[in-house]
C-alpha cells in the first residue's frame, strides 16, 4: 500500500515537532520512518521533499532531494528521464539554522500536503543547517537557490507552519 500523506488540515501538521533523541536515531523505529518518507517522496511526481509530520510523525526529521541541486545547477536532464532517476535523498535530522541570509528572494513553492497548488513565498536567498545524518553523525550544510528554499521549508513544517502561511499570492495547477 503507498505510504499515505497528511493533507492540510490535518492536526499533525500544525504541531511542533518534537526532536528525535541521540540514542533514538540509528533505530529500527527511526530507520523505519525515514523508510517510509523516502518512500512517499519516491511516489510522488514532483515532490523535492519532505518532513516526518507529513506521514504522521511529529518528528524533527526531513528530507531533501538531490533533484533540487540538479535544478539549481541547470543539469536537469529532460523530465521524463528525471522523473525515472534515483535521486540521492539527504536527511536531516534535528535540524538547526546556523546562518541565514538578511537577503531574501521570492519564489514558488508547493507542497505536498496542500495539492495541486502553488504560491509565492518570500525567503533567505542562503541558508546554513545543521543537523544529525540517518547515522547519526552531525553536519552542516550551506545551501542557496532552490535548495536554500526547500530547507527552509521543511524546517518550518517542524515548527508546524506551512508555505500556504506566508505565500502571498496562491494559484492553482501549474
Ligand atoms: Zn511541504
Amino acid at each position: 500500500m503507498p505510504q499515505k500523506i497528511m493533507m492540510v488540515g490535518d492536526p499533525v501538521l500544525r504541531l511542533k515537532a518534537r526532536p528525535v533523541a541521540p540514542e533514538e536515531i540509528g533505530s529500527k523505529k527511526i530507520a523505519g520512518i525515514i523508510k517510509k518518507m523516502s518512500d512517499a517522496l519516491r511516489a510522488t511526481t514532483d515532490g523535492i521533499g519532505i518532513a516526518a509530520p507529513q506521514i504522521g510523525a511529529s518528528l524533527r526529521i526531513f528530507i531533501a532531494s538531490e533533484e533540487a541541486l540538479a535544478i539549481d545547477a541547470g543539469t536537469m536532464e529532460h523530465p521524463e528521464h528525471a522523473k525515472k532517476k534515483k535521486w540521492t535523498y539527504y536527511v536531516f535530522i534535528n535540524p538547526e539554522t546556523v546562518k541565514r541570509s538578511g537577503k531574501k528572494t521570492k519564489g514558488t513553492e508547493g507542497c505536498l500536503s496542500v495539492p495541486k497548488k502553488y504560491g509565492l513565498v518570500l525567503r533567505s536567498e542562503k541558508v546554513r543547517v545543521r543537523a544529525f545524518d540517518e547515522h547519526g553523525k552531525k553536519f552542516e550544510r550551506g545551501a542557496s537557490g532552490l535548495f536554500a528554499r526547500l530547507l527552509q521549508h521543511e524546517l518550518d513544517h517542524l515548527e508546524g507552519i506551512l508555505y500556504i502561511d506566508k505565500a502571498d499570492k496562491m494559484t492553482g495547477v501549474k
